[in-house]
């Protein structure tokens, strides 16, 4: 028997509600979430070693050269990265692994990990999408406008995913998802 963790890639535009859903999730123990690495600047209350790896440029590509990476991408001219190691030892452990993770990442993922599981998480409507971005109040109107440009590009992308959930409320999205673990669990 194979006793290895999943691995679930969760992508959506920003403002989709991921994050909120992934928090939801994490609550069990059996699921862990890795934290990326990213070279763009803290946001908010954001803490080095919590929301992300805050790196410098010449730090974040010193890691690619060394291969620390499972996947990572650039967005709005930033890096993000699934640092390698903690994926593979969760895993082996038997934990279930979430990556939260923009479209391109997801398409590096599936060809490195064929049986890894991808959810699309979309917003009800661009109006929503837009109201939540903007209720964050920690982005400034240019990256609001960029993150909702950038959403307009990802939605049609949402078909190449294994699963899309709809989060218009919050539990029912939550709900859908551990269905979907539950029922990939017991292939
Ligand atoms: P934010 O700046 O809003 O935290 O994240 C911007 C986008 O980058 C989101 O779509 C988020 O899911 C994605 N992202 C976060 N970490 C990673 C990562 O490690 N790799 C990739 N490819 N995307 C990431």
């Amino acid at each position: 028997m194979n006793s290895e963790g999943l691995l679930m890639v969760i992508s959506g535009p920003a403002g989709a509600g991921k994050g909120t859903v992934v928090k939801e999730l994490v609550k069990d123990d059996s699921i862990r979430l890795s934290i990326s690495a990213t070279t763009r600047a803290p946001r908010g209350n954001e803490q080095d070693g919590v929301e992300y790896h805050f790196l410098t440029t010449e730090q974040f590509e010193k890691m690619i050269d060394e291969g620390g990476f499972i996947e990572y991408a650039k967005y709005l001219d930033k890096y993000y990265g699934s640092p390698r190691k903690p994926v593979e030892e969760w895993r082996s452990q038997g934990k279930d692994v979430i990556l939260e993770i923009e479209v391109q990442g997801c398409e590096k993922i599936k060809k490195a990990v064929p049986d890894c599981i991808s959810i699309f998480i979309m917003p009800p409507s661009m109006e929503v999408l837009e109201k939540r971005l903007r209720g964050r109040g920690t982005e400034t109107e240019e990256n609001i406008i960029r993150r909702l440009e950038r959403a307009k590009e990802e939605l049609p992308l949402a078909e190449k995913y294994d699963y899309v959930v709809v989060n218009g409320a919050l539990e029912d999205c939550v709900e859908q998802v551990k269905e979907i673990i539950r029922k990939e669990k017991q292939k």
